[in-house]
């Protein structure tokens, strides 16, 4: 029996095409002895809608509980448009994030050295970046109730959405926050607005406590906008953020843009570890959609897809090295001049997402 399961689900459009490169990569690491995956597939969003009538079955998300680590591609599409809202793409990875309870969000933001100058910022402030921000996923004011519009009767309405977090939720993603710092650069910002919010207030109590565990991790705390102005100043200054749901929403996406395309971008969402074996449920998408305009055309790039398995390895298998040189292997066929079309520039070679996976297993295999 394999030593480490593996779920896959490619989704649709372009979802199906980066795994692909994917499944590659694992059959060379199995076969090369570095790895022991089993994997099985499943299907989600408008795959499992057009199968079964759903966005995925019941079946599926048992194999999903099973399996030691997730592998998402993306979903959606044209197509299921008009489905009932209930049985939308989307509600696959909903269920799937609610099913799997995972509550930190990882979104690291990379600038490899070959792509600085395609970032929006300067090359100076972004050559070299390592970000990773720790976004709270399953809470906050996405989650707290009330959440209602009520019509005042007066030509007037009330909307309201709750921002509420308990102690425990914070406590468990700032130890994720300085668990990864550890391994890292040893630095935690945690970004709030304790200047005006209660929950900020309690945020910030329960980082402080939390950190004491840690004495080996500096720990700064900024404000939530102050966080947004300097990740477009000065980015470099930061390693590890922990922030809520909504804050961690917009602060990753500005982290992201710092490095250039969606098709670059990977993540991973983590459980809390299992009480008896340690393991933490988790799931890896790379953070674009299905991007129905290049679906089927095999330009797609596999990048972010190839990077969200590294993380697997690392956050979940704790292969490090292994990690390591799947991103190395990135990098290095960014630097030879290697180009999906969303990432194209000037003297550099523009190839397809198949070209680009065996590119990447090509350095890989040296
Ligand atoms: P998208 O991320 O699919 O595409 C946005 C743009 O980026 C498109 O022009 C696309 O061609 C390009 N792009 C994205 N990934 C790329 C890659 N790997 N290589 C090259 N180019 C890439 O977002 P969208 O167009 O707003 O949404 C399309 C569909 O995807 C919708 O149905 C949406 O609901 C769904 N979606 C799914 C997820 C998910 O599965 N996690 C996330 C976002 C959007």
């Amino acid at each position: 029996m394999a030593t480490h399961s593996l779920f896959l689900l490619p989704g649709d459009g372009i979802g199906t095409e980066i795994m692909v490169e994917v499944e590659k990569l694992i059959a060379w690491t199995n076969a090369e002895g570095l790895t022991d995956f089993s994997t099985d597939s499943g299907l989600a969003g408008g795959a499992a809608y057009d199968a079964h009538g759903v966005a995925i079955t019941d079946e599926d998300v048992a194999k999903a509980k099973a399996a030691d680590a997730v592998i998402f591609g993306a979903v959606g599409g044209p197509k299921w448009d008009n489905v009932p809202y209930e049985h939308r793409p989307e509600a696959a990875l909903l269920r799937l994030r609610k099913e799997l309870a995972v509550f930190a969000n990882l979104r690291p933001a990379i600038c490899y050295p070959a792509l600085a100058s395609a970032s929006s910022l300067k090359k100076e402030l972004v050559e070299g970046l390592d970000i990773l921000i720790v976004r709270e996923l399953t809470g906050g004011v996405y989650f707290g109730e009330p959440k209602t519009i009520t019509d005042l009767g007066n030509g007037q309405k009330r909307a309201i959405d709750t921002q509420v977090y308990e102690t425990y939720e914070i406590d468990r993603i700032a130890r994720v926050a300085f668990d990864l710092a550890r391994t890292r650069g040893g630095k935690v910002h945690s970004a709030d607005k304790k200047n005006v919010m209660k929950s900020g207030v309690l945020w910030d109590e329960v980082v402080r406590n939390v950190a004491k565990d840690y004495a080996d991790v500096e720990l700064h705390h900024i404000l939530a906008d102050n966080a947004a102005m300097q990740l477009v100043r000065t980015p470099k200054q930061f390693d590890v953020m922990v922030t809520d749901n909504l804050f961690g929403d917009i602060l990753s996406d500005v982290a992201a843009m710092l490095t250039g395309s969606l098709g670059m971008l990977p993540s991973a969402s983590l459980g809390a570890p299992d009480p008896v074996t340690g393991k933490r449920k988790a799931f890896y998408e790379p953070v674009h959609g299905s991007a129905p305009d290049i679906a089927g055309k095999g330009i797609a790039n596999p990048i972010a897809m190839i990077a969200s398995f590294a993380m697997a390895l690392r956050y979940s298998f704790n292969m490090i090295e292994l990690a390591t040189q799947v991103e190395n292997a990135i990098s290095a066929v960014l630097s030879d001049g290697l180009r999906t079309g969303d990432i194209a520039q000037d003297n550099c070679k523009t190839v397809g997402t198949e070209e680009m996976g065996a590119a990447i297993l090509a350095k890989l295999k040296r």
